[in-house]
């Protein structure tokens, strides 16, 4: 059987006119799915007859819950997903005044080995398709009894690093026949796959790309990204470059604050330099310090130091507004728990 969230309108619609049936009962069947995943029995517009097929060869694959938090102060809630195969995989929904935005997941596991990232603990489990992304949108939707408006891959996995079934979440998920949710409002967050950026820029979407630079320079990346080794920052930089002026699109540099690796002034004026005039914007996030390594978050002083030189150097830099600290909202912290038979405070 085949998840149809894995389906985009035209595979779909092939699949009808090879089975006998009418190209349009396609959209039909996306318009049940993606409104509010209405399973095939009761999509009432459609003949029994084809609902019937439908049932014989496809599943709509939508996780089971497993465990939910709700931050204090109600904005930040947090789920744990079962899929289809007994995997787990979580997201993060927040509300905002201006909309609810999901954070979600494109692998189980991740193999990127990043040092404070809790997600790349136990390796790699597998890819997560295209339909299991958009199913954690919809569960969500669905749990929250509210529109998601705004999407950012920054869950567990890396995306670059399962490029093609990214590439077709996005496609549907920005589709009018699918969620029908703006590129602009699609944050896709890398650990600077080279390569794959400059590819991702040649398809010249309008959506918003994110950058894990988090080191000034290559001899500090190494020591908690092990794809430094891999690619310098001089050439995340180039291909950066090239990204903005493909798409003329800000990139935002995402730079985790680790008390004594990265955090001195001569790193922020190291880091100044690096991205001067550039069309861009930094988001400094005071490291979550995980159980499993010793990394220290940085002072507040310290932040507020590193932002005000980076603001001195004319760049762009917020601070990430912390939400969900209180339920392990921090990547693959919650699967690590539940793995590992924990309870959460
Ligand atoms: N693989 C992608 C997206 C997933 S991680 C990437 O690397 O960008 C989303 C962001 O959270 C990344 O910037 C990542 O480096 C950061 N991150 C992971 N663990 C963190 C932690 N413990 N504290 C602060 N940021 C963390």
């Amino acid at each position: 059987m085949i998840n149809i969230l894995d389906m985009d309108l035209e595979e779909l619609k092939q699949w009808m006119k090879s089975n006998g049936e009418s190209k349009f009962r396609a959209k039909q069947v996306f318009d049940w799915i993606y409104k509010d995943i209405c399973e095939f029995e009761n999509m009432n517009n459609i003949p029994q007859s084809v609902r019937g097929k439908l049932q014989t060869y496809f599943y709509i694959g939508i996780p089971r819950l497993i465990e939910e938090y709700t931050s204090k102060n109600n904005d930040t809630r947090k789920y744990l997903f079962e899929l289809g195969d007994g995997n787990l995989i979580e997201c993060v929904v927040m509300k905002y005044k201006h909309g609810n935005s999901i954070c979600i997941s494109t692998q189980v596991g991740c193999r990127m080995g990043c040092k404070f990232c809790a997600s790349t603990i136990g390796g790699m489990i597998r890819n997560i398709s295209p339909g299991e992304m958009l199913a954690q949108i919809l569960k969500a939707q669905q749990l929250i009894n509210e529109r998601i408006s705004n999407v950012v891959l920054m869950g567990s996995g890396e995306p670059f690093d399962n490029f093609d079934n990214v590439m077709k979440f996005l496609e549907i998920v920005n589709s009018e026949n699918g969620l029908n949710i703006g590129q602009r409002h699609i944050t896709i967050s890398t650990c600077g796959i080279v390569p794959k950026i400059k590819e991702f820029a040649d398809f010249n979407m309008q959506i918003t790309l994110a950058i894990s630079l988090h080191a000034p320079s290559d001899e500090i990346r190494v020591k908690s990204m092990p794809i430094a080794n891999k690619y310098s920052i001089a050439e995340i930089i180039d291909v950066s470059k090239y990204y903005i002026d493909k798409t003329n699109r800000r990139i935002t540099f995402e730079y985790a604050l680790v008390k004594g690796l990265n955090d001195s002034k001569q790193d922020a004026e190291k880091l100044s330099a690096l991205l001067k005039d550039m069309l861009c914007h930094v988001n400094l996030i005071p490291v979550n310090e995980i159980k499993e390594n010793e990394l220290e978050r940085s002072s507040n002083d310290d932040v507020t130091e590193f932002k005000r030189v980076l603001e001195a150097n004319n760049i762009q830099t917020t601070i990430r507004r912390e939400m969900g600290l209180d339920i392990n909202a921090a990547c693959g912290q919650l699967r690590r728990s539940h793995i590992k038979g924990e309870e959460l405070k």
